[in-house]
């Protein structure tokens, strides 16, 4: 029986620059330990950035 809880956990991914969260999505804690810090647009600033993880609950 697979168990669905536990190791995916929602997150958020906001602009290193003006802050604002611009994504939602998931990360699975056991294959991913660390945080992503992936370059995403920011339509915010209109540009390519680096976004940072912030935990987001449910
Ligand atoms: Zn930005």
């Amino acid at each position: 029986m697979a168990k669905k809880s536990g190791t995916r956990i929602l997150i958020g991914l906001v602009c290193t620059v003006c802050k604002s969260r611009n994504y939602v999505t998931t990360r699975n804690k056991l294959n991913t330990p660390e945080k992503l810090k992936p370059k995403k647009f920011c339509k915010k600033c209109r540009v390519v950035r680096e976004h940072k993880e912030v935990e987001k609950l449910k």
